[in-house]
């Protein structure tokens, strides 16, 4: 994670961000300060040995997530210490109701990562997450917890414990692709964790083709390239069925929907940003937060 970039885009944001979206944005940098802390120092705790570059790129090409075959080993007392650190730091920052946010900090996290399937969240977090939210009762989440505070507090700090492991992942495939392997993974979804990707950007990839589109996992913290013509959630290459819509006045970001399978995606465009704005995934997921209401507007 690139702290220095994120302060950067998030000030240049705030310069003329509404309210409530400069309270979003100040909330997620903190935040983000708080994993990037615990990251290092679960980074420096445990090394995490990335398949050879043949090997990865052999998994990006089968579609098959590198994690699920090479897992990120994840300590049960670092892991609780990192959702209590996201936990307070919600409680304290994320406008919550008094006995909810209280309810959230009082939570025993150590206990619930020392129960919870530790070897599942490094090899498939997405089930992980999914397992944990349908057995709230069985870690003793006491009924004023809501489950997506739960669960936001687990995924957080899933980031932490996985984004080193991705990143030299996503440096081993950087390699293999320089020796002639595969540009593209086969997955949809991403190839280093499994995760369903958070958004996307359409700019200067560094590819020869120049414009490009990259998908990028919240998850794991992982970038693939992926088709500049393509739906994000089924994967269907049919243009007619693609089209994109934006909030006037911000062509930066846009949603792409698709007709085949209803979903959306977020999608920034790069050359199209504010002028003086450094490009940063991180918090370009925070400013395209709203799309998500005006896609909900849209289905309804
Ligand atoms: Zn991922
Ligand atoms: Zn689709």
């Amino acid at each position: 994670m690139d702290l220095e970039r994120i302060h950067a885009a998030v000030a240049a944001y705030l310069r003329d961000a509404a309210p409530s979206d400069a309270a979003r944005l100040e909330f997620f940098e903190g935040l983000y300060g708080v994993l990037d802390e615990r990251a290092q120092g679960v980074a420096a705790a445990n090394g995490y040995a990335a398949p050879s570059a043949g090997e990865t790129g052999e998994l990006f090409a089968a579609g098959t997530p590198v994690f699920s075959k090479a897992p990120v080993a994840i300590d049960a007392d670092e892991f609780g210490a990192t959702c209590a650190a996201v936990a307070s730091y919600m409680a304290a920052h994320a406008g919550l109701d008094a006995d909810v946010a209280s309810a959230l900090g009082a939570f025993d996290w150590v206990r619930f990562a020392q129960r919870a399937d530790l070897a599942q969240a490094g090899s498939d977090p997405t089930a992980f997450v999914n397992d944990v939210l349908a057995n709230l009762g069985a870690f003793d989440v006491p009924a004023d917890m809501p489950a997506n505070l739960c669960a936001m507090t687990v995924m957080f700090a899933l980031r932490a414990h996985l984004e080193p492991a991705s990143e030299s992942v996503c440096a081993v495939y950087a390699q293999s692709v320089a020796e002639g392997g595969e540009h593209a993974p086969a997955s949809i979804d991403c190839p280093v964790c499994g995760s369903p990707a958070s958004a996307s950007w359409v700019g200067n990839t560094g590819d020869t083709s120049g414009s490009g589109r990259r998908q990028y996992c919240a998850q794991c913290g992982a970038q693939w390239h992926f088709d500049r013509v393509r739906c994000g959630r089924c994967g269907t290459r049919n243009q007619g069925h693609l089209h994109y819509t934006n909030v006037e006045g911000d062509r930066a970001h846009r949603l792409q929907t698709c007709d085949e399978c209803g979903a959306y995606e977020r999608v920034v465009f790069q050359d199209d940003l504010p002028e003086g704005v450094p490009f940063v995934m991180e918090v370009e997921d925070v400013v395209m937060a709203p799309l998500d209401a005006v896609a909900q507007q849209r289905e309804a």
